[in-house]
């Protein structure tokens, strides 16, 4: 997938990567370029408006990082707003967290990608056009949730306009050994699926697979099935599952099942075959729902997370200019970390200070990270890493500082018992955690008086081994 639209960007973006400077007009040329070459991908039009006005108005106004070139830092822009047109924000949650973390705990991204927290048996609705991949994805998503999740899971066709495909379901379920409901001929969807989710209560269930039906276009009578079966069962997933081969017709797929229907997320499929993909991008945009996971292959292992930095940088191949730019931008935050290690150093730290280094810390992803910055701070890490912080403490720190006036923060001596009430409110906490916090400040100030005492950093780094 994305070949024909990676190689045109990458022409494009390639022409501007080595400038030294970069015009409006430079811009507005490879905007032009970049427009065509999603067009011809398949993305649709107001997508494709939407995407190169963004990236427009951003390259104009940014800034250039100190070590990168104008062009490199367009490429990153177009990045940028690829992930976002992919994934509706920048940075999800899930890539916070490193591997090594993942594996420990076993996790698996394909199963956690789906929401499936209510009471068992948890119904997943599986939606889309016949030929789409829902009875091979059922199949798949099953398979992972017995072996990665240990869920015990049925799954049920609701399938009655083949009969062969209640039957493809059964064999598909005897080769990955999921359960799966046993057929009656001749019932109804919708009676199925109730004979389904009471057989999931029943039997113990985790987890009760619903295939439905497809069609070849989409019809009325097809939506109107489908709406009635998801009212009834109340699934915590209703997941469209869409070719990627289909192009332009996606997102009108796409569209009508959220619509009509009403879908929490999308599988993509055939995401190994040679599409132009605009389609996958297209899809997030228009329908405002996740693209949550991808089909690779037949074979039933072939599922995965659908990560929208991965898949862009694929589609632009240029993950080391990407890289770059990132990195450049950290070491910007670098500078500011030392300017305020410079302060510091004179014994200065108001509350401003203190806000400013929360920031960063959150920023660099840990507080290790800021403190391996310092020279010789080998104890205070330690003490820091005992005591525990955390990202969600600092924010909740950071929400106290950010309540106050700048007055306030400039001189915490004039925050007495109204003020504290006032700031508690404020930032939605208690005036036990205020005076925590201008604790903390002071404990701090006080080290940094102590710092300057002994001759600044390299005094304490000294003292502290
Ligand atoms: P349904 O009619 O929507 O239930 O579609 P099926 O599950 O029967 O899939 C139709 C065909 O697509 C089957 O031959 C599958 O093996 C194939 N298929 C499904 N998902 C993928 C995928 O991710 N990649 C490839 N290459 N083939 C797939």
């Amino acid at each position: 997938m994305f070949e024909g639209l990676s190689g045109r960007l990458g022409d494009v973006l390639e022409k501007l990567r080595g400038k030294g400077s970069i015009s409006e007009d430079d811009v507005k040329e490879a905007m032009r370029e970049v427009r065509v070459a999603l067009l011809e991908a398949d993305v649709a039009l107001p997508v494709v408006k939407d995407f190169v006005a963004k990236v427009r108005a951003r390259a104009v106004g940014q800034e250039v990082l100190k070590s990168v070139t104008p062009g490199q830092m367009v490429i990153k822009i177009v990045h940028d707003a690829l992930v976002e047109m992919l994934a509706g924000e920048v940075g999800g949650a899930a890539d916070d967290e490193d591997e090594d973390e993942r594996s420990a705990r076993k996790r698996d991204r394909v199963t956690e990608a789906l929401d499936l927290n209510t009471t068992p048996p948890v119904p997943i609705l599986m939606v889309g056009l016949q030929g789409s991949g829902k009875t091979t994805t059922s199949a798949k998503i099953g398979l992972r949730l017995k072996t990665m999740q240990r869920k015990k899971v049925l799954m049920a066709s609701l399938d009655v306009q083949r009969p062969a495909a209640q039957h493809q379901l059964a064999v598909l379920g005897e080769q990955t050994g999921v359960d799966t409901l046993p057929i009656i001929m001749g019932q109804k969807p919708v009676q199925i699926a109730k004979r389904a989710l009471d057989e999931g209560r029943k039997g113990g269930y985790d987890v009760v697979i619903l295939d439905t039906a497809g069609r070849l276009a989409i019809d009325e009578e097809l939506m109107e099935e489908v709406a009635e079966v998801r009212k009834i069962t109340n699934p915590a997933e209703t997941l469209l599952v869409t070719d990627a081969m289909i192009g332009q017709d996606a997102v009108v797929v796409a569209t009508e099942f959220n619509e009509k229907v009403g879908i929490s997320g999308i599988v993509l499929t055939r995401v190994d075959g040679d599409s132009r993909g605009g389609a996958a991008l297209s899809m997030r945009a228009i329908t405002g729902r996740p693209i949550k996971l991808m089909g690779t292959g037949e074979k039933m292992d072939a599922l995965e997370e659908f990560q929208a930095d991965r898949v862009a940088g694929r589609i632009l191949g240029m993950g080391d200019v990407v890289s770059l730019v990132e990195k450049a931008a950290r070491s910007i935050q670098v500078d500011e970390a030392e300017k305020l290690a410079r302060r510091m150093e004179k014994g200065k730290f108001d509350l401003e200070d203190m806000l400013s280094q929360f920031r960063q810390v959150r920023r660099m992803g840990d507080v290790k990270g800021l403190l391996g910055l310092m020279p010789g701070v080998g104890k205070m890490k330690k003490q820091i890493e005992a005591a525990n912080i955390d990202d969600s403490m600092i924010k909740r720190q950071e929400a106290i500082i950010l309540s106050m006036t700048r007055r306030e923060r400039r001189y915490p001596d004039i925050i007495k018992a109204s003020r504290k009430k006032r700031i508690a409110a404020g930032a939605g906490t208690t005036v036990q955690e205020v005076n925590k916090l201008l604790k903390q400040h002071q404990q701090m100030a006080q080290m940094m008086k102590k710092v300057k005492k002994m001759g600044g950093m390299k005094g304490l780094a000294e003292q502290m081994g």
